[in-house]
C-alpha cells in the first residue's frame, strides 16, 4: 500500500488548528496506526518539518529566492508576480498554495521524500539551477495544499508545533496502547535520537525491538548532564563513596565518532560540527590510538601558551567561511573526559573508573588533545582544594563524578552521578537558567517599535510542554534589542503553540514557536498566579528580576532548564 501525500497534508491541516498538545498526540497517534511501515519514518520526519534526522546533516540547500523561481516555473508565471505576492503575504507556503495546484494529485509520500533527497544531494557548480528544476517538477504534480507543505518543508519553515517527544508519545500510544511505555521509548531515543528509526522499529518489532536498540558508530548519543547543588557538602551526600573531581571547562561540548579514517564531531544539539574544527580533527588523527570509538570532551579556546581563555572567544570559530584562517587566529584545544564506545562495544554500562581507564589508554596527549584534569577524592576537603585550583587555572568550576559500580553513562539524563559546582554557586549568587522564548510584548517609549519584554518558559519533560517562568526585559544591549524582532521573525506563529502552557491572562503581542534558548540570571524564585511552571493550585513558579546573560544557540528547546529543576531548587 502506498501512502498518498495528500493524506499527510490532511493531518497537517488538522494539526495546524489544534490548541492542545494532547489533541496533537491523539491525531498523530491515529494517523500512525494506518501508516504503512515503509513510510512511517518519512511521516515522522515530515511532521517535524524535516527530511531526515538533524544529525544526518541533509539539507535541501534552497533559499526562498530559489523556491520563488520554482513556483514561477511550475505555475508558468513570471518571477516578479510570485515575488510580489510573496512579499505581501510573507509566507512561502501561502504563496505556493495560491499559484500551484491545477492537478489532481497522485503523489505518494515516498515520491515526495525521494525528490527532496534528490534535491539535497545536488551540490557544486550549476546545482542551484538543477535544484530549482527538480522542485518545479515536484510542484507541477502537487495540489495547492500539497504545494504549501512541500515549500515549507523545503525551506525548513514548517511550524506545526510537533517536537521529537510529541512523536515518541504518539508512537507509544499507537503501538503499545500504554502510556507507561513512553519511558522505554525515551530511553531508546537517548541512545538513538532519530525518530525515524524509532518509528520504524516500534512499527515492525514492537517494544521488544525498541529495547534492543543499541549504540551505532556515526549516530550521536544524547549527552549525559550534571545536577546542580546549592552547597558543596551536598556532593558527599549524593556521592557517598569515592568522588572523581574533574575540571569544568567553559567551552563547547563535543561528541567525537571515529570510524576508520572518518571522524565526525557532534555538538550538544547533536548537530554535525566537524567542518568547524578541522584543527581538532587533524590532531585527533595523530593522538587517538584506535579507529573505532566514541569519545566526549569540551572544546575550549586557548592562548599560545595553552592557557584557557573565556568561552566568548570560541564564538569567533562559528563561521561558514575562512574556517582554516581562524584555526590560527583562534586556537583551541579539546579536553576529553569520557568514552562511550570502543572496538565495536558499547561502554555506556561500564562504570566511571573503567571508562576513564579505557580513555586514558587510547589517548596520546598533545597540546591540542588532552585529558580532562582529574583527581580522585575521599572527602569534601579534597574536592574543595581541587575546585580552588581549577578556578586558578581559569576553569568555571568542577564536576564531581561518582566512581561507584553503578556510575554508568546515563545518556540524555541529568542524574546524580555527575554534579557541577561552579564559582557562582560558591559566591552564593543564584545560578543561571536556560529558558525558551515563547512570546514577546511590544515595547513602549524608548523601546517602541522593538520588543519590550520576552515571555520565557521552562521545559516540562514529563508532560512534553513549555511552561512560562518570567517576562524578560533587562540585560539586553541596544544592538540586541534592535535586532530581536528580525531574529525572532522566522518563529512567529499566529496563535499560542499547542505545547506552550500559559495563564489565560498572559497575552503577549506575539507568540513564537519554542526554538530560541536564552541564558537568564535571576534573583529569586517565587510563586505567582501569572506563570505556569510546575503549577499547583493555580500558582506556578516565577523568576524574579530576570536578566539576559547570553543566547544559547547550542541548546535545543527540549534541553532548557526543566520545571522539575526549578521545583527542586525552590525546595532546597
Ligand atoms: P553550564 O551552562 O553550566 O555549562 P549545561 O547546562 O551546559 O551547564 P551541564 O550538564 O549543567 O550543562 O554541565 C555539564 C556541561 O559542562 C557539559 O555539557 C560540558 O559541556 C561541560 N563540561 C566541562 N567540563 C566537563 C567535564 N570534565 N565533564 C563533563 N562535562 C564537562
Amino acid at each position: 500500500m502506498m501512502l498518498q501525500f495528500s493524506e499527510v497534508v490532511k493531518v497537517f491541516e488538522e494539526l495546524e488548528k489544534v490548541s492542545s498538545g494532547n489533541k496533537m498526540r491523539v491525531i498523530l497517534a491515529s494517523f500512525f496506526k494506518n501508516c504503512p511501515l515503509k513510510s512511517i519514518d518519512k511521516v515522522a520526519y515530515f511532521s517535524l518539518g524535516q527530511i531526515a534526522s538533524k544529525y544526518e546533516d541533509i539539507n535541501t540547500g534552497m533559499a526562498d529566492k530559489m523556491v520563488v523561481k520554482a513556483i514561477a516555473s511550475a505555475s508558468k508565471n513570471s518571477e516578479e508576480v510570485i515575488t510580489n505576492y510573496y512579499k505581501k503575504s510573507g509566507d512561502i507556503g501561502e504563496t505556493a498554495e495560491h499559484f500551484i495546484g491545477n492537478v489532481k494529485s497522485k503523489l505518494s509520500v515516498d515520491a515526495v521524500f525521494d525528490q527532496f533527497h534528490k534535491i539535497a544531494k545536488l551540490s557544486g557548480a550549476g546545482s542551484q539551477y538543477k535544484k530549482i528544476i527538480l522542485l518545479s517538477d515536484l510542484l507541477k504534480n502537487c495540489s495547492s495544499k500539497e504545494a504549501k507543505y512541500v515549500t515549507k518543508i523545503i525551506l525548513g519553515t514548517l511550524r506545526l508545533g510537533v517536537g521529537d517527544m510529541t512523536v515518541l508519545d504518539s508512537l507509544a500510544i499507537t503501538f503499545t496502547g500504554k502510556k507507561e511505555n513512553k519511558k522505554i521509548l525515551e530511553h531508546a531515543y537517548n541512545i538513538c535520537p532519530d525518530v525515524g528509526v524509532i518509528a520504524k522499529t516500534i512499527a515492525s518489532k514492537g517494544i521488544k525491538g525498541i529495547k534492543s536498540i543499541d549504540v551505532v558508530l556515526g549516530r550521536p548519543i544524547q549527552m549525559m548532564l550534571a545536577q546542580r547543588i546549592s552547597n558543596i557538602q551536598i556532593i558527599k551526600e549524593k556521592i557517598p563513596g569515592k568522588i572523581a573531581a574533574e575540571e569544568k571547562y567553559d567551552g563547547e561540548r563535543v561528541q567525537i565518532h571515529i570510524s576508520g579514517k572518518k571522524i565526525v564531531l557532534f555538538s550538544r544539539r547533536l548537530e554535525n560540527t566537524t567542518h568547524q574544527f578541522p584543527d581538532i580533527v587533524r590532531e585527533l588523527k595523530k593522538t587517538i590510538k584506535t579507529k573505532n570509538c566514541i569519545i566526549e570532551g569540551e572544546i575550549v579556546p586557548i592562548d599560545p601558551k595553552g592557557n584557557l581563555l573565556p568561552f566568548q572567544t570560541l564564538m569567533q570559530r562559528k563561521r561558514k567561511y575562512e574556517v582554516e584562517k581562524y584555526t590560527k587566529k583562534v586556537p583551541i584545544c579539546v579536553y576529553l573526559f569520557d568514552i562511550l564506545f570502543l572496538n565495536n562495544k558499547s561502554f555506556l554500562r561500564r562504570n566511571y573508573l573503567e571508562r576513564r581507564e579505557a580513555l586514558e589508554k587510547i589517548v596520546k596527549e598533545s597540546k591540542i588533545v588532552q585529558l580532562a584534569k582529574q583527581t580522585i577524592c575521599n572527602d569534601i576537603e579534597c574536592v574543595e582544594e581541587f575546585f580552588n585550583k581549577s578556578l586558578e587555572r581559569g576553569c568555571e568550576g568542577i564536576l564531581a563524578k561518582s566512581c561507584a559500580t553503578d556510575s554508568v553513562y546515563q545518556a540524555g539524563t541529568r542524574g546524580w552521578n555527575w554534579i557541577k559546582w561552579k564559582r557562582e554557586y560558591s559566591k552564593e549568587l543564584i545560578d543561571t537558567f536556560d529558558l525558551v522564548v515563547v512570546g514577546a510584548f511590544h515595547g513602549r517609549g524608548r523601546r517602541s517599535g522593538k520588543y519590550g519584554a520576552l515571555l520565557c518558559a521552562v521545559y516540562n519533560d514529563e508532560q512534553d510542554q513549555f511552561e512560562t517562568l518570567c517576562k524578560l526585559g533587562s540585560g539586553f544591549t541596544d544592538v540586541q534589542l534592535a535586532e530581536l524582532p528580525k531574529k525572532m521573525k522566522q518563529y512567529v506563529v499566529s496563535k499560542k503553540p499547542a505545547r506552550v502552557i500559559a495563564n489565560k491572562d498572559m497575552n503577549p503581542d506575539v507568540w513564537f514557536e519554542p526554538k530560541v534558548v536564552v541564558e537568564v540570571l535571576g534573583a529569586e524564585i517565587t510563586r505567582s498566579p501569572m506563570h505556569t511552571c510546575a503549577e499547583k493550585e493555580g500558582r506556578g513558579f516565577a523568576l524574579r528580576f530576570p536578566r539576559l546573560v547570553r543566547y544559547r544557540p547550542d541548546k535545543k528547546p527540549e534541553q532548557a532548564t526543566t520545571a522539575r529543576e526549578i521545583k527542586n531548587l525552590s525546595i532546597a
